[in-house]
């Protein structure tokens, strides 16, 4: 970071709005906000790093010509076309939606006579970094610092792979602006994605734009995870122009490269900092096509629900045609080439533009070859759906079936299960708790003896004063749950809404699982010492449904967070009712939270996860230790604690409070 005496920090009040990049999504939004007047209220400012002088890409889309994006930038779509000839097949009329398109250069001088005709600052460089204030934002760019209110950051994304990569290709293409020497071409028809040329081990097409009889854009498109080489490029664009049209001349080139991912950039925690275009996430994975949904984003500003979003099950389809991309690339000819030969070109455009119904989905795959996408289907599920979701439903799933043939059996195999899971990820995600300490004054053995006190002292704490120590233990295990689901589901935890709302998630799953077996929850505490008397004066029946009702209330904003979070938790919770209370509980406890917080612990710290096992072997065996121990006590005095359910319970809440704490300032620390 740069000191705040090298900066030149414009004191001035912070800007409304600040615009940080001025290519597509942003231009949009201040057009936008032009048609709307802001600009004679609000002060607005824009941070541009290019000149924006280059005609670098062409924007097309189809739409209806009575939408408003056809509307608002009817003065620079430069051409338009009625019909289509996709792949090799017949030419289908598109006059309910057209093809526009717009060259980059026209969309960049509009926003320049925009910028320079209203009162809007202009500022060149390129932004480093933001620094949200208490009031304002600070955004900082070539040694210079303005303030705005709401900042509009459309800087590229940056993604992370995924180990094994599933969902990450590039759309890389090379196109020539060419003048024929005959006029052979019909300028109301364009060819898409036609895939008669050299695939080389990847998915390659052509494109084929019009500007008049005789002149158009060429231009040879790869989906593939190398970009294409502008050498080969040109030598294939070359054969096919000649064997097309004969003789012509470059008039200019066009390249280009678009991310092909379903991965997300993350929105920013400061909500006044909002994302905009491809770090938005608004360009579709599959296509490379966003402008039209950027358009969109920008028309709904003041409306947010009406913003375009992504539905779930286009994410899959898109999940799914990525991973055959990447593993079989010269499945794609195949693929698009039956999706144009058997499906009208309105229904590929309602699908590709995400409003087509589930029938017609199903119409559109049952057209394509159905092996690949079984295939995807199979890796998407054993990859990209945690393993621990396939373990712990499937665990639940085998308990039900064998419960079927004999309970006996099904019970021995859920508590193998469990104990399995408990070796394997749920001792040991706390028996790394001496590595989220960072500090150089580290001491392990002052930390080892620290960490036993604190468990000796609450163990004594529960001996004296249990029901206390019961519904502390209830607390801060519900906001440790919390805390580790929001944060695998990304969710900051930076104000006291989220952390309140961490707390509320976590009871819920807690009390949804007592609450749903709340005959054997009973059983436990009323072998707890000094619990059961309070627990009779309870009478807990009463509450049950409301506790439920409330509780299944609670889980509902996760649908919003996390789709496939809130699918799982339901579904184990749902599950687990039909399961003895030690398996639900322990089921959600290895296969949910241990594998989060592992993971966490594992990626945060960045060490291998058979290394980090080997880390907690030590801890482990303690832990273990301690456990064997309690049942010692327990056959020696059996007044102490009086059953097996009880001691464990007791045991997990002595030894969680040291890692509940630790794990709380480790995610605290990192975020
Ligand atoms: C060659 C090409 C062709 C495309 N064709 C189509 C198409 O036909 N149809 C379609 O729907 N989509 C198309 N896309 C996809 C998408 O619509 C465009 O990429 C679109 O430009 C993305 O908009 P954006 O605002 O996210 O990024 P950009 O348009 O790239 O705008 C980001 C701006 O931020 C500036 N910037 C970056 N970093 C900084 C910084 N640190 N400080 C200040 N300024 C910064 C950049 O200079 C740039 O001007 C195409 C993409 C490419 C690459």
């Amino acid at each position: 970071m740069l000191s705040d005496q090298n900066l030149n920090v414009n004191k001035a009040m912070p800007y409304d709005y600040v615009f940080i990049g001025m290519g597509a999504s942003n231009g949009l939004m201040l057009l936008e906000f032009i048609k709307r007047g802001y600009h004679q209220t609000k002060r607005i400012a824009v941070i541009e790093s290019q000149h924006k002088n280059t005609n670098d890409k062409t924007y097309c889309f189809w739409s209806s010509p009575n939408d408003t994006i056809v509307q608002d930038l009817s003065s620079i779509i430069s051409h338009q076309y009625q019909f289509v000839q996709t792949n090799t097949n017949k030419v289908q009329s598109i006059q309910d939606q057209p093809y526009y398109c717009i060259k980059s250069i026209d969309f960049y001088n509009l926003l320049h006579a925009t910028i320079a005709s209203h009162p809007i600052d202009k500022f060149d460089g390129q932004v480093a970094y933001l620094n949200p204030l208490p009031d304002c934002i600070e955004i900082v760019f070539e040694q210079q610092v303005i303030t705005g209110t709401i900042v509009f950051d459309s800087r590229p994304p940056v993604f992370t792979k995924e180990l094994h990569n599933q969902s990450y290709l590039l759309q890389s293409f090379f196109g020539y602006h060419i003048r024929l020497q005959d006029s052979k071409l019909n300028v109301d028809t364009f060819q898409m994605m036609n895939f008669d040329v050299d695939q080389s081990n990847y998915t390659q097409f052509v494109y084929n734009l019009p500007y008049a009889s005789n002149e158009c854009l060429v231009e040879l498109t790869r989906f593939g995870v190398d970009t294409i080489d502008i050498d080969y490029a040109k030598k294939i664009l070359d054969e096919k122009i000649k064997a097309q049209f004969g003789a012509y001349e470059i008039v200019a080139e066009e390249e280009g490269c678009i991310p092909m991912t379903v991965l997300k950039q993350q929105a920013s925690i400061d909500k006044r900092i909002i994302n905009m275009g491809a770090r938005a996430n608004l360009i579709k994975p599959t296509t490379g096509y966003g402008f039209k949904k950027m358009h969109a984003f920008a028309a709904a500003f003041e409306n947010p629900a009406q913003a375009p979003i992504t539905k779930a099950r286009f994410l899959f389809y898109d999940h799914l045609l990525l991973i055959i991309l990447i593993r079989w690339p010269n499945l794609g000819k195949k693929i698009f080439t039956a999706l144009f030969q058997n499906n009208t070109i309105q229904r590929i455009f309602t699908f590709l533009d995400e409003k087509s119904g589930v029938s017609e989905e199903v119409k559109i795959f049952a057209s394509l070859p159905i092996i690949p996408f079984l295939k995807a289907c199979v890796i998407y599920l054993t990859s990209y759906i945690k393993k621990s979701y396939l373990f712990t439903v499937g665990c639940m799933l085998a308990y039900f079936l064998l419960n079927l043939v004999s309970p006996n059996v099904a019970a021995w195999f859920g508590y193998t299960c469990l104990i399995a899971g408990l070796l394997v990820v749920g001792i040991p995600h706390g028996a790394v708790d001496h590595l989220l300490l960072t500090s150089k004054k580290f001491n392990l053995l002052k930390f080892v003896v620290q960490y036993l006190l604190i468990i000796a002292a609450y163990f004594m704490v529960w001996q004296w004063f249990p029901v206390f120590s019961l519904l502390l233990f209830i607390a801060y295990s519900a906001f440790h749950f919390g805390e580790s689901e929001m944060v695998e589901m990304q969710v900051s935890m930076h104000s006291f809404a989220q952390k309140a709302y961490a707390f509320a998630l976590g009871l819920s799953i807690l009390l949804l699982i007592i609450f749903l077996h709340l005959n054997e929850s009973i059983l436990v505490l009323n072998n707890m010492q000094g619990v059961s008397d309070f627990v009779a004066t309870l009478n807990l029946f009463q509450y049950k449904n409301i506790v439920i009702a409330v509780s299944g209330v609670l889980l509902m904003p996760l649908w919003w967070i996390s789709k496939k979070t809130c699918l799982f938790l339901v579904g184990i919770l749902l599950l687990g009712t039909q399961m003895p209370l030690m398996l639900a509980f322990g089921l959600y406890f290895v296969g949910s939270h241990s594998v989060n917080a592992w993971g966490h612990i594992a990626g945060k710290l960045k060490i291998a996860p058979k290394k980090l096992y080997l880390e907690s072997l030590p801890f482990n065996v303690g832990a273990l230790l301690i456990f064997l121990l309690f049942f010692y006590l327990q056959q020696t005095n059996p007044q102490l604690i009086q059953s097996y359910a009880a001691v464990f319970f007791v045991f997990l809440a002595c030894v969680s409070l040291p890692h509940i704490i630790l794990m709380h300032l480790f995610y605290k620390k990192e975020n």
